[in-house]
């Protein structure tokens, strides 16, 4: 049965651009008759906002695109992190860092701003016993050696999607296209750990005027106050964005139930070119 997710930060109220991967993923999942999951990824702690998970959850609620079993925080499953931390650690899939992102802009001369292309520095051991920062997953060429647990101590998005996908036994993950470049990460991570790879789906991004993704960080604008015409109004865009331009019905729960219908013809055939 498919099972899928929609798996939020945090850190703001739901905008447009989220709402349709919330929307996108919602009808891939029901449309398969399975089950959609909500999992808030409150762990990046300097960031979360306190409320807005909860108003993250009420706005899926007045859109009518419900969900399965309990809402999983990933603040509370720390020591599932840990525990496959500490198999990639018996795996030698990962090692200890303690290079600063002054000293890799450095080594790379990348631009001021620029995530560089760790060198390698620390994989055959830290140099001149230098404290441990972060924690790098043993890329092996598939990958970078992208970091699993961060310098503060937070355990990074690769490794908890990666541990609460498969925990929660996700087989189809629906979500923005800013994520495609995380998809062979997750999927090194999920053979390091000997996990299944669930189907991924990367939607387009929803842009504003200056072609930039619309998103909480670059202050885009959250959806407004939700009276029901506002609703209606926002469904009805979300669902064009996705090529299901539909007539704006009285109820969000109609118009889900429309789009539905309409799946196979438009998105199902997008779902197939896209993965
Ligand atoms: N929490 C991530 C975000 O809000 C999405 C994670 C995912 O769908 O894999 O950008």
């Amino acid at each position: 049965m498919t099972t899928g997710r929609f798996a939020p930060s945090p850190t703001g109220p739901l905008h447009l651009g989220s709402l349709v991967a919330a929307v996108g993923s919602w009808l891939f999942a029901r449309h398969d008759g399975g089950r959609w999951l909500v999992r808030m990824e409150d762990l990046d702690t300097p960031r979360v906002i306190p409320g807005s998970a909860g108003e993250i959850l009420g706005a899926l609620e007045r859109y009518a695109l419900t969900w399965d079993g309990e809402v999983v925080y990933q603040s509370q499953r720390l020591p599932l992190y840990e525990a496959a931390l500490n198999e990639l650690r018996a795996r030698d899939r990962v090692f200890d860092c303690a290079c600063s992102r002054a000293d890799l802009q450095r080594a790379a001369s990348a631009p001021v701003g620029e995530e560089p292309i760790y060198p390698g520095t620390c994989r055959d051991g830290i140099p001149d016993g230098r404290p441990p920062r972060a924690v790098r997953f043993r890329g092996n060429g598939e990958t970078d050696d992208f970091i699993v647990k961060r310098a503060d101590g937070v355990f990074a998005y690769q490794l908890a999607v990666v541990v609460d996908d498969a925990a929660q036994e996700v087989t189809q993950v629906v979500r923005g296209a800013d994520l495609l470049s995380s998809m062979p990460r997750q999927i090194a991570l999920q053979r390091a750990l000997g996990h299944p790879t669930p189907e991924y789906v990367h939607l387009p991004l929803v842009v504003g005027p200056d072609g930039k993704k619309l998103g909480k960080r670059d202050g885009a604008l959250p959806l407004p106050s939700l009276d029901d015409r506002h609703v209606a109004d926002t469904l009805h865009d979300a669902l064009a964005f996705l090529g299901l331009r539909g007539a704006r019905a009285s109820s969000p729960r109609s118009m889900l139930a429309e789009a539905l219908e309409r799946l196979p013809s438009s998105v199902i055939a997008a779902k197939r070119d896209i993965s």
